[in-house]
């Protein structure tokens, strides 16, 4: 089970986290915990490994000082009995005073660039942090919950900042580092998002990595479900925050899913679905606030789900054209390398379309990139003159239509299209999926686009 950012970052999202988990230990022989940093940590340690880099000390310090006082601020509320509660305050006083010992470092060697792997060292700290408090609460709650760091178990390459585990050695490494805790009824509580490569180094996930080490750890332990507990009812047929009457999706399958965390739904991340569907490990969506909700169930595709759109999201682009027609491959590559410098992150997916005097690509920015990357891309690229000649280039929105069986049955994408109606359309492309299909738009149609698009998922829903 895999609690987030928002759960464990507040007093009352802690106490549903232990009500679910005293309710679920009663039912499951076996359980396994992953919680993700504070909401808004990760975020600010990410702030301050760049001033370490910047050898800016007072603005590290500052945001050191400021993380100390938000999680001590948390155990001060929480019901724990004051041994337990002065072990903590030791305990996450350490990490800080260790993390100012990193930053210190780091700003002794300081150069301009942010530089991943600097980056990955300094955020490891917030997880730490968050999984401390939780084993804590459930140990005062006669629980026999012990913090376990992912860097132990999770082995990755040395993608820094999105790195890909390797599951053989992670496989090795549970079954003696983990498997052992539960024989002895230990809830062990890992700290999400991070890990360490062959060699030892700090390396993480990709932004939401959680999600991932949920996942990583649920197919090495050979787990017979993996939940992910958030602060909305499931997975839904809209972003809640764009459109008003979204609804839960009872059932998913794991490419649609996928698809949905793909294309923008940052309620998972995206590469977490491959290796449940590996091993058919069923993955539920709950909300931490309304565990009486049965929430969304992603599994095996089954010959049951009638044809249908599920669901559309929109996702940002850097979208470029230009007023002649010539290979697209070189642009992409450079700009695949300046993301991935900037941000660990490759583009992926890339949606084109050319004409015999136009050429039009859009770079679709995948949320594990961290909030600022079109941004940091744009800025790269405004830098690089050879590159940016001849283009324009400007932010667009990337909506995706997810739904089962859009491949063959035609009529559901034409009715997509009829509802898009008088929206100029930059590009549009079927997935190989088989379940999904993208349409680029300029920014300012995207809400509209989203909307009329869900008008028509609650019509034939
Ligand atoms: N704390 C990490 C992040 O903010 C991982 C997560 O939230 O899943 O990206
Ligand atoms: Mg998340």
């Amino acid at each position: 089970m895999k609690f987030g950012g928002t759960s464990v970052g507040m007093t009352t999202g802690l106490s549903q986290v232990l009500s679910i988990v005293l309710y679920e230990h009663e039912r499951w022989t076996n359980l396994i915990l992953v919680v993700s940093a504070l909401e808004g940590v990760t975020d600010a340690l990410i702030e301050a490994a760049h001033l370490a880099q910047l050898n800016n000390q007072r603005g590290y310090r500052r945001i050191v000082a400021t993380l100390r006082t938000r999680h001590l601020a948390l155990i001060e509320h929480l019901p724990l009995g004051s041994t337990e509660k002065t072990a903590l305050q030791t305990d996450l006083d350490r990490l800080l005073y260790d993390l100012l010992g990193t930053c210190q470092t780091v700003a002794e060697h300081h150069d301009d660039a942010l530089r991943p792997e600097v980056a990955d060292k300094i955020v490891h700290v917030g997880e730490r942090l968050a999984a401390r408090i939780v084993a804590a609460l459930l140990r005062q709650n006669n629980l026999r919950g012990v913090a376990i760091d992912a860097t132990d178990l999770i082995i990755t390459n040395n993608a820094y900042g999105n790195a890909i585990p390797d599951l053989a050695l992670t496989r090795e490494r549970i079954a003696t580092h983990l498997l052992p805790l539960l024989q002895r009824g230990i809830i062990p509580v890992v700290t999400g998002y991070i890990s360490s490569s062959v060699t030892g180094k700090p390396t993480t996930l990709g932004r939401g990595g959680s999600d991932y080490t949920a996942s990583v750890l649920g197919v090495g332990s050979d787990a017979r479900e993996v939940w992910v507990w958030t602060d909305v009812d499931g997975l839904m047929t809209a972003d809640p925050r764009e459109i008003d009457d979204a609804r839960v999706i009872p059932t998913l399958s794991y490419d649609e899913a996928a698809e949905l965390a793909y294309f923008g739904a940052r309620i998972l991340h995206p590469r977490m679905i491959h290796p449940l569907r590996e091993q058919s490990i069923p993955l539920r969506v709950r909300n931490v606030y309304t565990p009486q909700q049965p929430g969304t169930l992603v599994r095996d595709k089954l010959a049951s789900m009638l044809p249908a759109i599920r669901a559309v999201t929109s996702i940002q682009g850097l979208g470029m054209s230009t007023s002649h027609n010539g290979p697209l491959a070189p642009l992409a590559q450079t700009v695949d390398s300046m993301l991935a410098d900037l941000t660990g992150s490759h583009t992926d997916v890339t949606i084109t379309s050319q004409s015999s005097s136009h050429s039009f690509i859009c770079f679709v920015i995948p949320t594990m990139a961290g909030p600022d990357a079109l941004h940091s891309l744009q800025v790269a690229l405004n830098q690089d003159e050879d590159l940016s000649a001849g283009w324009n280039t400007r932010p667009v929105q990337v909506v995706t239509v997810i739904g089962t069986r859009l491949g063959e049955i035609h009529t559901l994408t034409a009715n997509v299209l009829l509802a898009l109606e008088g929206i100029p359309l930059l590009a549009l492309s079927q997935a190989p999926s088989h379940c999904s299909v993208s349409l680029v738009v300029e920014t300012q149609y995207g809400e509209t686009a989203l909307t009329r698009i869900h008008n028509l998922i609650l019509k034939n829903g």
